[in-house]
């Protein structure tokens, strides 16, 4: 029950053939294809559950309830809601082909056939799949460790009233989410001043994890340290600017082994970056054979026009009819805007307009 959502580490095979023998996928009657149209005699009755015992001869027809064993002798099932009554025999009219409405012994498996692979991130389907082969008990990766460290003269505690040169430390709260859902268990750090020693030493205490993100402190300003402080640990760079709005100036590298981003502080930013770039880096740490993002496409409701040259990543609404609507946003920092969206539209950095009733990709919240 608790493997949901963790990363299976050994391939489980099944047990036994899927199904286990041939059975009906129907309420109806068990026959020949060759008696059609009939009349047939029913000659008794076989219900889930049953074992497959009863036979069928020529002329005849057993009563067959969904998930049954097909008896011996009989080739096809046909539905109740087609059978007509005449003095306890049935007519079928239309024809059939035999095998109709049977599910074959190992159609959906064979005994010994690996039915989730390792690396799979498991989901609802593969617990049932898992609690049909008898697993009760599953290897699954452990959870990497995530250290979280924000960066910021400005920033203070949730707890606190801040003064209005000051922003409460809300990045650690939207990491620590994403983190989880993404698998990774998050260890958020005190802030770390925007001051080389102080920044290094908290760095070097996250560095224990299995992989640091850090948000803020990597634009170009006098006091963003990060990417200072990273390079004199020995980092390796990776990047250190993507053709995207928001988050731009986003980092990638590894340092003494362990892999970490430099996330922009701008909420807008933190948010679309650990999305579009850490996710990944993390779902693949965790295990998983693949990551994927969940993409989809919508139609405007409205003309869309930005300056090309670079991905623009806005707060969007996508409806249940796939209708796509711009949530009004006044840049990075506006966080009521992403929070009543539920996706965000990606706009290509070729193309300058879009109209209403085209289609544009969304990433999904
Ligand atoms: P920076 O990327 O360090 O230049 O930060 C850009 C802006 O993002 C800052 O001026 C803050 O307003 C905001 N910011 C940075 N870090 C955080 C944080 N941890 N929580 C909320 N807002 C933040
Ligand atoms: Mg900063």
């Amino acid at each position: 029950m608790s493997a949901g959502g963790r990363v299976l580490a050994v391939p489980a095979t099944a047990d036994r053939d899927y199904p286990a023998l041939d059975r009906s996928v129907r309420d109806g009657f068990a026959i020949r294809a060759a008696d059609i149209p009939g009349p047939f005699k029913v000659s008794g009755e076989v219900r889930a559950g049953d074992a497959a015992l009863v036979e069928l001869h020529p002329g005849e027809a057993i009563e067959i309830m969904t998930g049954a064993p097909i008896p011996a002798g009989a080739d096809s099932v046909v539905m109740i809601e087609h059978v007509t009554r005449d003095n306890g025999n049935i007519r079928h009219e239309q024809a059939a082909t035999e095998g109709q409405f049977i599910s074959r012994r190992g159609e959906e498996a064979r005994a010994g056939q690996i039915l989730v692979d390792a690396g799979k991130r498991l989901d609802y389907s593969d617990l049932a799949v898992l609690a049909s082969a008898g697993r009760a008990s599953v290897s699954v990766f452990a959870k990497p460790r995530v250290a979280i460290l924000a960066t910021g003269d400005e920033l203070v505690d949730i707890s606190a009233i801040p003064q209005s040169h000051q922003v409460r430390n809300s990045n650690v709260y939207s990491l620590a989410c994403q983190v989880a859902r993404a698998g990774g268990l998050p260890e958020v750090l005190p802030v770390a001043r925007d001051q080389e020693q102080h920044t290094r030493e908290l760095i070097e205490r996250a560095l224990t994890a299995d992989l640091l993100l850090l948000s803020g402190g990597v634009s170009a300003g006098k006091y963003d340290v990060v990417e200072r402080v990273m390079a004199d640990l020995g980092a390796e760079f990776f990047f250190d600017r993507v053709k995207i709005q928001p988050g731009q100036p986003v980092v990638f590298g590894r340092v003494r082994d362990r892999f970490f981003f430099g996330l922009p502080g701008n909420p807008g930013s933190t948010m679309v970056t650990f999305e579009i770039f850490a996710r990944a880096a993390l779902e693949l740490l965790a295990g998983q054979k693949e990551s994927v993002l969940p993409f989809a496409l919508g139609r405007l409701t409205e003309p869309f026009e930005h300056k090309p040259g670079l991905t623009r990543f806005l707060p969007a609404r996508l409806t249940g009819l796939g209708d796509l609507a711009r949530v009004p946003w006044k840049g990075s920092s506006d966080i009521p805007a992403i929070s009543r969206a539920n996706a965000f539209l990606v706009a290509d950095a070729d193309r300058e307009r879009w109209n209403a009733g085209d289609t544009m990709p969304v990433l999904l919240k």
